[in-house]
């Protein structure tokens, strides 16, 4: 038996028993030709699943690490009950976030879930990945399965293997389920061939992600090393295929890439960020709203066109289906509004000016129908306009003043030094001077009011439209951002500097 213990800070938890037998027969699978266990090789799987739940619940005891299980059995094994009576045991642990298993979703639902149920099984911690099995089973029977999923309230996730052959099938089941139920295409080892560009196209209809199947991912062991994969005879490796039989020894895994999703899933690749915390699930989490910071974040740096490019911006284009978009940017609303370009029309609103402006338009893309506008003017009675101008020249900026009441002013400096920067904010009184808040960064003082802030303007917006803390994602890219980044707890750091990155929940390079 295997030991646990010298495996720490793991967040995501495999498993796969001995079992190798299914209750179908799909011609592309190896295990179909085992359809029935023994009685003895049921007990000797039983034995070794219950041998690895106590261990893991001994040890997230000590670890206090919050993580997940996913069972991934050669076959099928929710059709034992003694699968869900210990998935139920490991739902009860207060370090464990989630389980799941795949399945075929051929068990009968209701039976199977008063096990769970009668064991103390946390429905709200239950996470299924269900095959579909054109073969096997009609659409319409397996539509009915995902049915009583959703009316118990459990999440999951649909798929198919990306067999042409059932593209039909798989076409049907997709216009059924729900939109937000996710169905997803594996590659189809079988084929022997390569795709032709309208499969690709039909399957990528289907899954957005299926362009993941077909790329080559780069094998990086020092990204997967918080999975682990524990098999029945005890071999502990990161992933399904990785070379190395025993994690963290010297032998670590050879592998130039990691060819399937329970590999790449461990990378954290950044096209599966919504399936965070974890991916191993495949189950896809979008917030209902995301918060786009653009210079830096949406426009990356070294880009010199200095605009959303066409690659951003698709990616923009699919998360629209999910979530609405807003703008957090320090920008003014009309700079914010060309710089975006034709992206613009993917946003329904935004903080702009550092905070100083926040516009909720009536529908996405509509930023000639403003429904909500907040903002946050910096007050006459506190600029000292002609002052700020008269020191223009003595220190090398030039003064631009944004809207009528004036909601943000800019110093542009000549010389793009933050030290200098600061050093003349210090001169003009402004830094001790707590009706403005004050920013510097790129070679510019700005210079907003004390109550205004992206993280302000987010919370003006959420309470507008009735978004939760934790129904948001926030995107930004440097020290500026902070405060916003640090208030989410879907917080993206952006090809950020250190700092930023160490405060935000996720980092994307
Ligand atoms: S194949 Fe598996 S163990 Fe090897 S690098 Fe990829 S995820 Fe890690």
């Amino acid at each position: 038996m295997y030991n646990l213990k010298p495996y720490n800070r793991i967040r995501q938890w495999y498993y796969r028993g001995s079992i190798k037998s299914c209750n179908y027969s799909c011609s592309y699978c190896p295990f179909s030709k085992h359809k029935k266990c023994s009685v003895q090789e049921l007990q000797k799987d039983q034995k070794s699943l219950v041998y690895f739940v106590s261990a893991l619940l001994e040890k997230t005891c000590i670890d206090m690490q919050k993580c997940a299980v996913q069972i991934v059995p050669y076959g099928e094994a929710l059709i034992h009950k003694y699968y869900w009576r210990e998935l139920a045991y490991l739902s009860k642990s207060i370090f464990i976030e989630a389980i799941g298993a795949q399945t075929n979703l051929s068990f009968n639902i209701d039976e199977m879930l008063n096990v769970y149920i009668d064991n103390g099984g946390a429905i709200e911690k239950l996470r299924l990945w269900c095959s579909f099995h054109p073969q096997m089973v009609t659409t319409d029977v397996f539509l009915s399965q995902c049915k009583k999923l959703s009316e118990y309230g459990i999440k999951y996730c649909t798929g198919a293997v990306g067999e042409p052959s059932n593209l039909s099938h798989i076409q049907y089941l997709r216009v059924k389920l729900p939109d937000n139920i996710y169905l997803f295409i594996n590659k189809f080892d079988g084929l022997k061939r390569n795709y032709t560009l309208d499969e690709i196209k039909a399957f990528t209809d289907i899954d957005e992600y299926f362009e993941l199947e077909l790329r080559h991912h780069k094998a990086d062991v020092s990204r997967c090393t918080d999975s682990l994969f524990i098999e029945a005879n005890g071999t502990v490796k990161h992933c399904n295929i990785c070379t190395s039989k025993i994690a963290g020894s010297d032998k670590i895994c050879t592998r130039k890439e990691c060819s399937c999703y329970l590999s790449y899933c461990n990378q954290s690749l950044p096209e599966l960020l919504f399936f965070n915390p974890y991916p191993s699930f495949r189950i896809p989490h979008y917030p209902k709203a995301v918060f786009f910071d653009i210079d830096g974040t949406i426009i990356n740096k070294d880009n010199s066109q200095d605009t959303v490019t066409n690659e951003t911006q698709k990616w923009l284009k699919r998360l629209s289906r999910h979530s609405k978009l807003y703008f957090a940017t320090s920008l003014p609303y009309n700079y914010a509004i060309k710089k975006a370009g034709k992206a613009k029309e993917l946003f329904s609103g935004g903080v702009f000016a550092h905070g100083g402006i926040c516009k909720i338009y009536a529908d996405i893309g509509q930023c000639s129908k403003v429904v909500h506008e907040k903002i946050f003017p910096l007050g006459y009675e506190h600029i000292k306009l002609g002052f700020l101008k008269e020191n223009a020249s003595k220190y090398g900026y030039s003064v631009y003043i944004y809207g009528k009441d004036i909601y943000k002013i800019t110093l542009l400096f000549s010389i793009k030094d933050n030290v200098y920067i600061k050093s003349v904010a210090y001169k003009l009184g402004l830094l001790d001077n707590s009706n403005f808040n004050i920013i510097i960064e790129s070679g510019c003082l700005q210079i907003i009011s004390a109550f205004a802030g992206k993280k302000e303007g987010i919370v003006y917006i959420c309470d507008k439209m009735g978004y939760k803390a934790d129904e948001i994602a926030v995107f930004g890219n440097s020290v500026s951002d902070i405060p916003m980044l640090s208030e989410y707890p879907f917080s993206v750091a952006v090809n950020a500097d250190e700092t930023t990155k160490q405060i935000a929940t996720y980092t994307i390079n």
